[in-house]
């Protein structure tokens, strides 16, 4: 195992439940090429390291102001800001402020150092839990993510990689013989409607999932599609039925699940503490009865009816 290699990785969370089956810990990387305008991970959108105001712990003491030789933070009512473009991202900040309210997000690791990071669960791994990759896109890191994967497969963990699928072929394909399960999002299916709330084409994407749907049946990874519920983009029936129609016909039903994600606004939080304006940050969670409705859509689609699920809160109130 070269001890050269390095990826860029936004956090690791554990005992998580939502990335796969069992328990597992969840590497998510920093970096990804689309730009979906309800992303919950802004942090994770750019590759390079980023630094973050935290206000409820700070103690206004200006420390920060004061190490600063860029002059890139000032304060004001509203508290520290931080211009972004005279910021080089040296950390000073972060290691003056005695209150850990300048934060670095992104951390850079060494395979070797990562691997042995994440063997430190294997307990509660158990017979079905393991390790997920996800991001940002993880596979933008192709060459650190390969070969820690393979690390993984070698100790006999479950590996699941989490991926929006705008990849070439050849990425994914050096993925596969190393990953138990494949977590896909399909967004939208309406090409311009994608293109309008991500960034990008979807071709590629459903080129990529009929590819991976076609490995499963030759006895690939197992393959898990996504859909984020997001008021006023996704969450049309016209968009889920499409989308189930693509999985009975396209994928031939070859997903063992499918997951309807409801959208929730909790993010809003790291958008501002990283100065980004954000469109939902005032939008509600979809009703129970709507996205009720859309999972009776998604159960009715051409879609496995058993491989629908939901997740995620909703309201009760009108
Ligand atoms: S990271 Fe460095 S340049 Fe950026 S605000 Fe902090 S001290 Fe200034
Ligand atoms: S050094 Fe930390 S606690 Fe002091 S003003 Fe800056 S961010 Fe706030």
């Amino acid at each position: 195992m070269s001890g050269e290699i390095k990826a860029v990785t936004l956090d690791i969370q554990r005992l998580s439940t939502e990335d796969g089956p069992g328990l597992r810990t969840t590497v998510f990387f920093k970096g990804c090429n689309l730009a979906c305008a309800w992303c919950h991970n802004p942090e994770s959108i750019a590759l390079k390291k980023q630094v973050q105001w935290l206000e409820t712990r700070c103690i206004g003491c200006r420390l920060c102001l004061a190490v600063c030789g860029r002059e890139a933070l000032s304060m004001d009512e509203n508290g520290i800001r931080r211009d972004r473009e005279k910021c080089l991202l040296c950390a000073a900040c972060a290691e003056a402020c005695p209150a850990r309210a300048q934060e670095i997000k992104g951390t850079e690791w060494e395979l070797a150092a990562l691997v042995r990071e994440v063997l430190k669960d294997r307990a509660y791994f158990g017979s079905e839990g393991g390790v997920t990759v996800s991001g940002g896109e993880a596979l933008l890191q192709i060459a650190f993510v390969e070969k820690f994967l393979a690390a993984l497969k070698k100790q006999g963990v479950h590996t699941a990689v989490d991926t929006a699928g705008l990849l070439p072929r050849s990425v994914l394909e050096r993925v596969l013989p190393w990953t138990d399960l494949i977590l896909l999002d399909l967004k939208l299916m309406d090409a311009v409607a994608h293109k309008k709330f991500t960034g990008a084409d979807n071709g590629l994407i459903l080129r990529n999932a009929e590819f991976l749907a076609a490995r499963r049946r030759e006895g690939g990874p197992e393959l898990w599609i996504r859909t984020p519920m997001i008021p006023g983009a996704t969450d049309t029936a016209a968009n889920v039925a499409a989308i189930g129609r693509f999985i009975g016909e396209k994928l031939q039903n070859a997903p063992a699940r499918w997951e309807l994600c409801a959208f929730n606004n909790l993010c809003a939080d790291k958008y501002r503490r990283l100065d980004m304006d954000w469109q939902y940050a005032g939008v509600p969670p979809l009703r129970e009865a709507e996205m009720e409705a859309l999972y009776s859509v998604a159960r009715q689609s051409g879609a496995r009816p058993d491989m629908v699920r939901r997740s995620g809160a909703t309201r009760t109130e009108d």
